[in-house]
């Protein structure tokens, strides 16, 4: 389709142009509506696939926080479940860290991210909210200029045109926001952390009253309940490993040996529904702008998921954002808009270091030989580190359940 043609199209309008309906989309819609500021989400999906996106589940106070005060945390009140303990077990033994008891005492809030965003998209509609279901954004254009737009393929096909004074990019990373910044508009941080993780959901109540970090040498090994009858599970793969490589018999096997079961009690085992694989990568954009165009969420940053902070930055992003819009379009001050991406940055960095200290923490370090012995070591002793000193316990606490 040709810029002529998208010309030719049917045209919307709002003030802000927000794509995807994902947490950090649903978070800055139903603020801005709250606002009173005009506003619509696009989606490419439909409302049964984005209720159904089983993703992330572990919320962080400050996340349970932004729900509340803007009136969001109904489904999290009545469904949600505190969670505050991580055991780790390695060739060393286990240990335990109650994080309530630590650091700044904030705890983790275990709700599904689709049910999350299922509650999300209920209070938005609910509230007179705008979603265009099954419309692809295409791409976003003129955001440097005075007159920004958003080109979509709408459910039937045919070609559309949003105008808008802004627009947030909460499509993650594969989508239209990241791909319409022009060469040079923004410096793209990127690391792979050369390490491949197999993601599975099983219908299995969870087996642990904890988060589980299994450190063994054929690989990592994690367990994180979702409700009372779902577990996520992840296991250390090889990288270019297919999601379906695995039969069940040996990924219940491997789970069994790497969380060292014989040792410390059996795994309550379940039908495994869901499995991916991800491959533990980080990037972050900087600026989050170009123009009028703001990047949110996954689109801003990718982050592994080894620290779980994924949600809960796209949820923080999103408030913020949605107060700065507020204040450019209902207050003419746009001060708050110049200052997002360096707010955000703040956050993202922080989020960053500590995942990223997570990940060599639960994994073997690749590399050459000599080398690789010496920094397993160190692994070795950071674990040990973690496991007596109050010092360090309280560090972890502070980035672990924090944001
Ligand atoms: P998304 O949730 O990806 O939403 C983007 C939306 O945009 C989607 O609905 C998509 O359909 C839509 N879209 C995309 N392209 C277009 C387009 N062109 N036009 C219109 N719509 C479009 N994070 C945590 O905090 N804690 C965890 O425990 C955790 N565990 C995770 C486990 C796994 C297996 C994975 C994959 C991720 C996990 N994460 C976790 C990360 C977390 O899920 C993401 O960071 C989070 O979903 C980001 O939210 P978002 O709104 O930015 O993007």
């Amino acid at each position: 389709m040709t810029e002529s043609q998208y010309a030719r199209t049917a045209q919307n309008s709002a003030d802000v142009v927000v794509v995807g309906a994902g947490p950090a989309g649903l978070v800055l819609g139903n603020i801005l509506l709250r606002n009173g500021i005009d506003c619509v989400v696009l989606e490419r999906a439909d409302s049964v696939q984005i209720r159904n996106r089983a993703r992330a589940g572990f919320l962080a106070a400050n996340t349970v926080r932004i729900l509340e005060r803007n009136g969001l945390d109904e489904g999290l009140r009545r469904r949600g479940q505190e969670h505050s303990v991580c055991e780790f077990r390695t060739e060393d033994g286990r240990f335990r860290l109650d994080y309530r008891r630590l650091g700044r005492g904030e705890v983790h809030t275990v709700h599904p991210q689709h049910e999350l965003v299922a509650d999300l998209l209920g209070h938005f509609l609910e509230a007179g909210g705008r979603v265009e279901f099954r419309t692809e954004a295409v791409a976003v254009c003129d955001a440097d200029g005075p007159a920004p737009s958003v080109t979509v393929r709408e459910q039937d096909g045919r070609p559309g045109r949003w105008r808008a004074r802004y627009v947030a990019a909460c499509d993650g990373r594969h989508g239209a926001g990241r791909r319409s910044l022009p060469p040079g508009a923004v410096r793209r941080h990127r690391r792979d952390h050369g390490v491949s993780w197999l993601g599975l959901l099983a219908e299995a109540p969870p087996s642990l009253d904890a988060v589980g970090y299994a450190l063994h040498p054929r690989g990592f090994a994690g367990h994180m309940a979702r409700s009372s009858d779902i577990t996520r599970y992840y296991l250390q793969c090889e990288r270019g490993t297919r999601p379906d490589a695995w039969s069940e018999e040996r990924i219940w096997d491997e789970l069994a040996l790497r969380m060292r079961t014989a040792e410390y009690g059996p795994l309550l085992p379940g039908r495994v529904v869901q499995r991916t694989v991800v491959d533990l990568r980080s990037d972050v954009l900087e600026p989050l702008r170009h123009g009028s165009l703001f990047l949110v969420g996954d689109a801003a940053g990718l982050i592994s998921p080894s620290a779980a902070k994924g949600a809960n930055l796209a949820v923080l992003e999103a408030e913020i954002l949605a107060h700065a819009l507020t204040d450019a379009l209902a207050r003419r001050d746009p001060g708050p808009l110049d200052r997002y991406s360096e707010r955000c940055l703040d956050h993202i960095w922080r989020a960053q270091e500590f995942s990223h200290w997570m990940i060599r923490l639960l994994h073997a370090a690749p590399g050459p030989e000599e080398a690789g012995h010496f920094r397993e070591r160190l692994r070795r002793s950071r674990l040990v580190s973690l496991r007596d000193s109050r010092t360090h316990q309280d560090w972890f606490a502070e980035n672990y359940a924090g944001i």
